[in-house]
């Protein structure tokens, strides 16, 4: 059971915090748009009313189980269209819901414009929003404290190397500075991209210094902690 916290961050944004995920909701003028669900249904509806009268549309992240937990009270989902095949094998809605979205694509929320930044390698189909006129970036699990997991079904290393290599060139060319992540410390520096790409650097190269945890994968492997900077990953 998990016990959904309203947190206003300011500049129109606000998030359904369930602890060990959240999912924000981000205003513009003429429309509101949900970036994720969380874990649990609750009741996302008034929790919505009670801070805007706008229309909203549900934009998912990626289709990991601690995100898509509410999609079923919306007709309409938008997700990058490499995510489609894992959404619909999550059963939790049906495919003519389901709206695919191409890189960059625009959400114009009324003097609030979100473009979809394809994110592949936490899942084929992660997605994160920049507001760049505000430089903020909505990462998804791409970017955050972490620990991100990085193992089971749909990961991919080496496309999550470039995803964050991508993402750290932006951000030093200053397309966003604060980063928004679903899970963790938030909001926080976009630098910390660097921390995670060190993170990914130690499995392939360092691996004596992980750190064993108590989980396992689903074929029983010991999955380990990997950490730098602020950051760690979750790797077999
Ligand atoms: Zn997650």
């Amino acid at each position: 059971m998990f016990k959904t916290e309203t947190v206003n961050y300011g500049g129109g944004i606000y998030a359904f915090d369930q602890g060990m995920v959240r999912a924000f909701l981000i205003l513009g003028k003429e429309r509101a748009l949900l970036f994720d669900t969380g874990i649990e249904p609750f009741d996302l509806k008034s929790a919505i009313g009670e801070i805007t009268p706008l229309p909203v549309i549900l934009y998912l992240s990626h289709s990991d189980i601690d995100h898509i937990g509410g999609i079923g009270e919306f007709d309409t989902i938008y997700v990058h269209e490499a995510e489609v095949k894992r959404l619909m094998a999550a059963e939790k809605t049906e495919k003519s819901n389901i709206i695919p979205l191409k890189e960059g694509f625009e959400f114009d929320l009324g003097e609030r414009r979100l473009e979809l930044i394809h994110c592949p390698g936490h899942t084929p189909g992660s997605g994160a929003l920049l507001d760049s006129k505000n430089k903020l970036l909505f990462s998804g699990d791409t970017i955050s404290y972490g620990p991100v997991y990085m193992f089971g079904e749909g990961r991919d290393d080496s496309e999550y190397l470039r995803t964050l290599g991508r993402l750290l060139d932006m951000y030093k060319d200053e397309q966003f500075e604060k980063v928004y992540p679903c899970h963790n410390t938030c909001p926080i520096d976009g630098g910390v991209t660097e921390d995670l790409i060190k993170c990914m650097e130690e499995i392939r190269e360092r691996p004596e210094n992980r750190i064993k945890t108590p989980m396992k994968d689903n074929e029983g492997r010991t999955v380990f902690e990997y950490r730098k900077g602020k950051c760690g990953i979750y790797h077999i």
